[in-house]
């Protein structure tokens, strides 16, 4: 009888495959004494099995292919780095000569005293950083007690194809089983924002992590069915479910074959010329959204830049960062967005008190939070300025509730141009400065922001989650979260012609234009500039040239003029039909 297995989908996609069961039980670590003429000796065995770690972690990135993302090795060098971090190197080998025990017991006693200060964090991103500890650890721990290596795929291991349970994986293992053709992966640990998931993502390996006991319930060889979107894992399907995954997985590969659209230029189907632009969070999708041929940079989001760290991140920093992102992206437009934290997107250098209050997504986040902290914004907004004179960037500033907010950001950008000015340090005194519009207040007044602002860009996440009065990480309210209720489309509508009225560029950077269910409504509302995750422009690109903008705009403008809300939704979806 067919099963399923639930866990958290981490990277899109559907994979058949026959399982293959990763059976590398738990080690059991006792703790020894070791005689005192015996400490040094110990301490030896503990650097020669941390320097075979290391070499095998540099074995791995060697092997990884050229086609593969250049920061994909970041991902190794995290590790690599950390097997040279006195933290997790140094303090095992003080606890080896304090204590007089055995190499393993001091990295374990190591490990637990680590681990439990990450769990400690609210930061969900940040409680997963312990699985990095564990990965770096456990490789070491393996090879102090000559288990078999984390995971060790051979080239022609026959794994080509199959689907791999683990109890969990590092980011080399999941490096490596791309090599070997593993269809995908399910784990019993691990977390969506892993390095482990992020990988994945990258690689296009669809993975499920956080299945408690998969490897029990999961034999050796028998075909599975994995949805990396849904988090699901089938077994013993009948012929009805794996032909309906069979069909899926079919049209998503297909959907690669939409790579004839990469040169083609962005129009609609009765010649409207459409501006398609990239969301890039990370480098690695700075090759994805150029070979898919994106129009410059909507959203480029710097958080990344403040996460995972106890300082804040200086002038330089901010800067090399942003010249690598113009450098990838010469001669087209970048949007850098200031920074945006709080809410859900909490950091480590920031001061708990300022985020840790009961409605943090109505608190002090974003453009407010930047203007408060003057250590977090300056060093970003001056190097901003700097960049500005290296290629096409423009500024963006997140969450805008009121002008004065605008006004007090382009004051401070005047004040560092003119210092700059003063010590002849290069700048583009033109730099475009733009604004999000994802509080309803902005919307509804989009056209006082237009007047003081070069261009705007909605955001629907928060525009949405604001406009309903919802948390949009709160499940339980997460069915009002509804990208087409006649308001939330209303306010779009409204923002769009008032940016359009006062001859300012508007874009989309929210998941709703990324999103093909809904890009005949965003062009029969008047959009026409569409900034989504490089893996979904070409998907996006066919949907405009398949669509005509005079057909639709007659739809939308009816459906948004009737007052009944289920002719409404008829008239959307119909908009699909051709
Ligand atoms: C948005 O809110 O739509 C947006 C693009 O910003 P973020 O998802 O980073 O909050
Ligand atoms: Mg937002």
């Amino acid at each position: 009888m067919t099963w399923s297995l639930h866990g958290k989908g981490v990277s899109r996609g559907i994979a058949l495959g026959v399982a293959h069961v990763l059976r590398r039980d738990a080690f059991e670590l006792y703790e020894y004494a070791i005689p005192e003429h015996d400490v040094d000796a110990e301490i030896g065995r503990l650097d020669a099995a941390i320097e075979d770690a290391k070499a095998h972690l540099r074995d791995v990135r060697e092997k990884i292919p050229p086609s593969t993302p250049t920061d994909i090795a970041a991902f190794i060098d995290t590790h690599l780095l950390m097997l040279d971090d006195g933290t997790l190197i140094d303090e095992p080998k003080r606890l080896i000569r304090d204590r007089r025990c055995n190499a393993e017991w001091a990295l374990k006693l190591q490990r637990d005293k680590i681990v439990a200060a990450f769990d400690q964090m609210n930061d969900p991103y940040l409680r997963t950083r312990r699985d990095d500890v564990d990965h770096v650890i456990n490789r070491v721990l393996r090879i102090l007690l000559n288990h078999a290596p984390v995971v060790h795929f051979e080239a022609d291991s026959g794994l080509e194809g199959t689907v791999i349970v683990a109890d969990d994986l590092s980011p080399a293992d999941t490096l490596q089983m791309q090599h070997q053709g593993v269809a995908a992966f399910v784990t019993e640990h691990g977390g969506p924002t892993s390095h482990t998931a992020i990988l994945a993502r990258s690689l296009g390996v669809p993975g499920v992590v956080g299945v408690p006991h998969a490897r029990r319930f999961v034999r050796e060889g028998e075909p599975l069915i994995v949805d990396g979107g849904e988090g699901l894992v089938i077994g013993e399907a009948d012929q009805r479910i794996t032909g309906h995954y069979r069909t899926r997985r079919d049209e998503r590969s297909k959907r690669g074959g939409l790579s004839r659209l990469k040169k083609a230029p962005t129009i609609t189907a009765d010649g409207h010329a459409i501006e398609l632009q990239a969301n890039v969070d990370l480098e690695v999708d700075y090759e994805a959204a150029r070979a898919a041929g994106a129009r410059g940079v909507g959203l480029f989001r710097t958080e990344f830049l403040y996460m995972n760290r106890e300082t804040v991140p200086r002038e330089e920093e901010h800067f090399a960062a942003y010249r690598r992102l113009v450098e990838a992206f010469r001669n087209q437009p970048v949007t850098i967005r200031t920074l945006d934290i709080g809410a859900d997107k909490k950091i480590e250098s920031l001061h708990s008190t300022r985020v840790d209050v009961a409605n943090p997504a109505l608190g002090l986040r974003a453009v407010r939070l930047a203007l408060k902290e003057p250590e977090l914004f300056m060093p970003q907004l001056r190097a901003i300025v700097r960049v500005s004179a290296l290629g096409q960037v423009r500024l963006m500033i997140p969450m805008l509730s009121c002008i004065d907010e605008v006004t007090q950001v382009v004051e401070l950008i005047r004040r560092i141009q003119q210092e700059f000015r003063r010590q002849r340090v290069e700048f583009d005194a033109a730099m475009p400065i733009g604004g999000m519009i994802e509080v309803p207040a902005a919307a509804a007044y989009a056209d006082g922001f237009a007047r003081v602002l070069d261009f705007l860009s909605i955001g629907t996440n928060d525009l949405i989650q604001y406009a309903v009065a919802i948390d949009r990480v709160n499940e339980e309210v997460s069915y009002l979260y509804d990208p087409l209720n006649p308001g939330v489309l209303r306010l779009i509508q409204m923002a769009i012609r008032a940016a359009d009225a006062a001859e300012r560029p508007i874009a989309m950077c929210g998941e709703m234009a990324g999103d093909v269910r809904y890009t005949r409504l965003l062009l029969g509302l008047g959009l026409r500039v569409f900034s989504v995750h490089p893996s979904l422009l070409l998907e996006v690109k066919q949907a405009i040239a398949t669509t005509r903008l005079e057909d639709v705009k007659a739809v939308v403008s009816r459906a948004l003029r009737t007052g009944d809300p289920q002719r409404c939704a008829t008239l959307l979806a119909g908009l699909h039909e051709t």
